[in-house]
């Protein structure tokens, strides 16, 4: 017997989960967030750079591209509908040498191809106006807390444990303590756990790993204060290591690149200041007169061979897959959720209203630094699992 019922179950609450729920909320359409852990945010979406792309870097013509930029359109209008801090502070790239200077022109071309305003100065670097820098945890509980001013229900400690059809129609779900809900359709946002939940409603899923990226949290000596985001020139190893101010007055490096099998180990380890400190250096030379406060990590849902797999699931008619958000969501966030429930209403499991504008919420975001907070979140797990 189902205990009760809703129109689109959401699983998952970090930004992805929650900005769909924010969507669905605007456009009038009954949603409930299932989020596993204690809070929402302490998975990828609480342990990121907090950083807001342009998608000026992004190939062109793909999914996660087209969503990036639709994002960036959207974005302040919406995020001060949100009461989101967003500081549009613009990154810069610096090439050294020749071949950087290159690689820097050919990053201007991608730019102009799609439509982000970025600037080439005469010394060869190159000036993104648009980039910016928000507090992660913060813009995902404005977006929870707006999709419940909006008749949204948020759940915690709600781990979603079986997916099947429901007898009638719809998708049947069972959370871990044995409840069991029916929902018109269900959106699987499970981060690094979306390839269990395909695999719980019967399909092979892409294969989700993580990909582990550690930081390190500095104090800036007096005097020292850093105003842009600086990125490294790509390489053929990757992006590299940023170094990037926060809004709460810190300066930040990292991330690091690290391909990883355990989804439960969040752990800084120990060669990450090594990998980190020098490159971080060399873009900003004061760094060397900072305080190094703290480190944290954050995992990447990295799909194998596969990146924005968005898509209807070929085994349970009304789920819908929104896994293998790797990089990127952040930025991509608020254009994720457009396109979503665009999807939920193709399938017709829900009729969209015309979005309206919802009430903006007090700031609920937790107390204490956001690159603090998964970091503590998984290490008492740690503790708690190793007793
Ligand atoms: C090191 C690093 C740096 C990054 N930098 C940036 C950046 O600067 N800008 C940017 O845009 N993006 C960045 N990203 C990427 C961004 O953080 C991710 O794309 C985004 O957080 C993915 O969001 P998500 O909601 O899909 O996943 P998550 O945040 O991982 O959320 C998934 C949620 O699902 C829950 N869940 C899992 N299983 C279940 C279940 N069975 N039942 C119920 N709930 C479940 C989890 O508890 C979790 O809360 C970075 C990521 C990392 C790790």
């Amino acid at each position: 017997m189902h205990s009760s019922e809703v129109s689109v179950a959401v699983i998952g609450g970090g930004v992805v989960g929650c900005a769909v729920a924010h969507a669905l909320a605007r456009r009038g359409v009954g949603a409930l967030l299932l989020e596993a852990g204690p809070g929402l945010g302490l998975a990828a979406s609480g342990a990121n750079s907090g950083i807001l792309h342009t998608g000026f870097d992004s190939t062109p013509g793909e999914l996660e591209t087209r969503l990036i930029l639709r994002s960036a359109a959207l974005r302040r209008k919406l995020l001060g509908e949100l009461g989101v801090h967003v500081r549009f502070c613009g990154a810069r790239l610096r090439p050294a040498g020749g071949r950087q200077r290159t690689a820097v022109e050919a990053l201007a071309a991608n730019a102009r191809r799609n439509g982000v305003d970025a600037e080439l100065a005469g010394d060869g670097s190159l000036r993104v106006r648009g980039e910016a820098i928000t507090d992660p945890v913060a813009y995902v509980h404005a977006l929870a807390e707006g999709a419940k001013l909006g008749g949204a229900k948020v759940r915690l400690d709600a781990r979603v444990s079986g997916l099947s059809s429901a007898p009638g129609g719809g998708v049947a779900i069972r959370l871990r303590d044995g409840e069991e809900l029916r929902a018109r359709a269900a959106v699987n946002c499970a981060g690094l756990h979306a390839d269990a939940l395909a695999r719980m409603a019967g399909e092979e899923p892409v294969r989700i790993y993580p990909r582990k990226g550690e930081f390190l949290v500095f104090r800036p000596a007096a005097g020292d204060s850093l105003d842009e985001i600086l990125l490294p020139v790509p390489s053929s190893m990757g992006k590299g290591v940023l170094v990037f101010p926060s809004l709460d007055g810190h300066m930040i490096a990292g991330p690091t690149a690290r391909e990883r099998e355990d989804k439960r180990d969040w752990s800084v380890e120990s060669d990450a200041r090594e990998l980190i400190e020098d490159r971080a250096r060399a873009m900003h030379p004061a760094l060397a007169e900072a305080e190094l406060l703290d480190a944290y990590a954050g995992l990447r849902p990295a799909g194998r061979d596969a990146n924005y797999v968005i898509e209807y699931s070929r085994a349970l008619s009304g789920l819908i897959h929104v896994a293998a958000i790797r990089s990127t969501g952040l930025s991509a966030s608020l254009a994720i959720r457009e396109h979503v429930s665009a999807m939920l209403a193709e399938q017709g499991a829900v009729a969209l209203g015309a979005a309206r504008a919802l009430p903006v919420a007090p700031p609920g975001s937790p107390p204490g630094p956001w690159w603090q907070r998964a970091a503590r979140h998984h290490a008492e797990q740690a503790d708690g699992g190793s007793r």
